[in-house]
């Protein structure tokens, strides 16, 4: 663990400009979960495709997993708080996620996999993240890592807040991941009582907080347990027309634990049916036909 005594500067920081309760639903065999980013604010946060969390004590709300389905044009990113979770896919590729670990896959072109729990009890908790590809890579050949907690650079500052980065750099730390065409930010906040912290985040990429223990103060607002707060692009105090946001900052009263995720939009046409996300329904067409066929995952 790295000692972080200096946060860098915020000194226009974005505010709420929305808060989201999440959707109870299923998805799986019948696995139960909340969908915090649904498909109308795929625009307003673009890259971003998907927000699912899930926490449950109970076996029967997850013990169904999500046996063998399809995925076309983005990325998973599964961070598993807790739980156990086994990962097998159509290229013969098998794994273990599991506390504190993520799953980052490119679905790329096509892949069939399986996501199933390895536990019969105790929690199973954690977040699946879609994250779209740019239209020029949306065929790329599938891929994916298993990033193992111990793999994911975390840091603390001075106020006892630990930050675990996923994804992109904040406050100077890099994470395991990184991506060219979307940028994204994934932070793990884990925040003691009366703390603050801040990041900077470029002006025009989109941005989102989720609660998911506790409640924040962000600009302003209060944003309570098992809610997402989409951050505004603009800054709090605009003095100046055309001054841009350049970070977030988060005040908790008591423990609180927050993702806080961002990217670049890509800017371009979103159409999804289900588990395909393409630019054109022409494309949606040929990957149900292509599914359909038995060849969604043939090297192209
Ligand atoms: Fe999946």
């Amino acid at each position: 663990m790295k000692p972080i005594t200096r946060l860098e500067a915020v000194t226009q920081p974005r505010t709420i400009e929305r808060i989201v309760t999440g959707v109870a639903t299923s998805d799986g065999a019948g696995v139960k979960l909340t969908r915090v980013l649904t498909q109308n604010l795929q625009q307003r946060l673009d890259p971003f495709l998907m927000l699912d969390n899930f926490r449950s004590n109970d076996p029967d709300e997850y013990i169904a997993g999500f046996p063998d389905h399809p995925h076309r044009g983005f990325e998973t990113v599964t961070y598993l708080i807790a739980g156990r979770m086994r990962h097998r896919d159509s290229a013969g590729h098998e794994g273990l996620l599991q506390n504190g670990g993520v799953q980052w896959m490119t679905a790329g072109r096509g892949i069939i996999h399986s996501e199933m729990p390895e536990q019969e009890n105790g929690v199973m908790e954690g977040f699946q993240l879609w994250l779209n590809l740019p239209a020029r890579r949306k065929m790329i050949p599938a891929w994916y890592r298993d990033i193992p907690k111990t793999e994911i650079p975390e840091y603390t500052t001075d106020e006892g807040v630990t930050v675990r980065v996923i994804a992109g750099t904040s406050n100077g730390v890099s994470g395991a991941m990184t991506r060219e065409d979307t940028e994204p930010l994934y932070l793990d906040i884990d925040m003691p009582a009366d703390s603050l912290f801040s990041t900077t985040l470029p002006a025009n990429h989109n941005a989102f907080i989720y609660v998911y223990r506790g409640e924040l103060t962000v600009g302003g607002t209060l944003l309570g347990e098992s809610r997402m707060g989409i951050l505004a692009n603009t800054p709090q105090a605009c003095p100046e027309p055309g001054r841009r946001a350049d970070g977030v900052v988060l005040i908790a009263s008591g423990p609180t634990r927050a993702i806080l995720v961002s990217g670049k939009p890509l800017g371009e046409p979103i159409v999804q049916h289900g588990p395909f996300v393409m630019n054109t329904k022409e494309e949606i067409y040929q990957a149900v036909k292509d599914f359909n066929e038995g060849h969604l995952a043939d090297a192209g």
